[in-house]
């Protein structure tokens, strides 16, 4: 069994409850347990021009495989209206791997650790909020990647 990071993003079609029905599905996968879930934040998108986003991080505990999961991830994604344009072009969910227990995955579908996670506030500050103790595969403290990553421009809701 891995504990799994899974970054949630959505904005469009109304995305609060587009992470909530994602967090439902993936309470439902098979052998895996959804053990917490962070707050949702609000942040403007990082391209110009696109709706503001929602992200959330979940834990989950899985037997899955990491390729498996990313299949069940996709499955859900396709689900919900997820259609692929432009790269990074607005959606209504983004379901990705940041982390999948200490393993290191460089495939052509999967790279593990997510490659921007250091880089990015909605993923960093949620993530923070339910795994403050978190090391990376590398050994680096999540609080020091947190220490190099303003919280400026994300707003927490509330629960
Ligand atoms: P970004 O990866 O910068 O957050 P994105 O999430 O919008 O961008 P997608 O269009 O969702 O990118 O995914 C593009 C491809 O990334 C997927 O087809 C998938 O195979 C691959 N991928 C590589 N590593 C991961 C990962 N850790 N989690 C999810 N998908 C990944
Ligand atoms: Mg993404
Ligand atoms: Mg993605």
């Amino acid at each position: 069994m891995e504990r799994a990071y899974i970054g949630l993003g959505s904005n469009l079609a109304e995305p609060a409850e587009q992470l909530r029905q994602a967090l439902a599905s993936l309470a439902q996968l098979p052998t895996t347990r959804l053990v917490s879930v962070s707050s949702f934040y609000v942040s403007d998108s990082l391209l110009p021009g696109q709706p503001r986003y929602t992200n959330a991080v979940a834990a989950l505990d899985t037997d899955l495989q990491a390729l498996a999961l990313l299949d069940a991830l996709q499955a859900i994604e396709l689900g919900q209206g997820r259609e692929r344009h432009e790269r990074w072009g607005p959606r209504t969910l983004d379901l990705d791997i940041l982390l999948f227990g200490n393993q290191q995955i460089d495939e052509p579908r999967l790279r593990v650790p997510h490659y921007q996670m250091h880089l990015r506030a909605f993923v960093l500050y949620p993530l923070a909020e339910i795994a403050a103790d978190l090391e990376l595969p590398d050994g680096r403290p999540l609080g020091e990647l947190l220490a190099a990553c303003p919280f400026a421009g994300l707003e927490r809701l509330q629960p």
